[in-house]
């Protein structure tokens, strides 16, 4: 696969609880801090058939009808994030999908308790970024845009 450098793409959805519950800001905030680009961003309700293409890895599973029912019951916020090995980077800041067995610091470790319930989804490959960054947004919904801040989030050699 191709390096991507500092154009890697991941998608992450903010989940109906964390919408629920103001969470919306917290959770984008620690992206920002962390330093990503964020070059996707909207509001959105999701639909029987887009879950079960997102969700097809637990679509045969028993909790799969609470989890559909769960992302559901509220518009969720898509995210399309960039950086350097972002995928890798926004699944180790999210934290494990168990929330109240995830690391402190992290973001369902600090601001979920729940299984299903978990704030927050991260793509958890490079390939499967891309499929979900495409399901998620249009081509035309992700901004190009410099951010200057890169040169100090990066080294010069690591900012290709
Ligand atoms: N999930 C659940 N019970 C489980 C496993 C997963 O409710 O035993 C839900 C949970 O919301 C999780 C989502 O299904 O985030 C997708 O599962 P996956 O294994 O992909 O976890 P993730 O990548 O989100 O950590
Ligand atoms: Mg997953």
């Amino acid at each position: 696969m191709k390096f991507e450098g500092v154009h890697e793409k991941t998608l992450v959805l903010i989940k109906p609880d964390a919408v629920q519950r103001g969470l919306v800001g917290e959770i984008v905030k620690r992206f920002e801090i962390k330093g990503l680009r964020i070059v996707g961003m909207k509001m959105m309700r999701l639909d029987e058939a887009t879950l079960r293409e997102h969700y097809a890895h637990i679509a045969a599973k028993p909790f799969y009808p609470t989890v559909e029912k769960f992302m559901m019951s509220s518009p969720v916020v898509a995210l399309c994030l960039e950086g350097l090995e972002v995928v890798d980077a926004v699944r180790l800041v999210m934290g494990i999908t168990k929330s109240r067995a995830a690391e402190a610091g992290s973001i369902r470790g600090d601001l979920a308790m729940g299984y299903g319930n978990n704030v927050i989804h991260g793509s958890d490959s490079v390939e499967n970024a891309k499929a979900e960054v495409a399901r998620f947004f249009k081509e035309e919904e992700l901004l190009d845009y410099t951010k200057d801040e890169f040169m100090h989030v990066y080294s010069e050699d690591e900012r290709v």
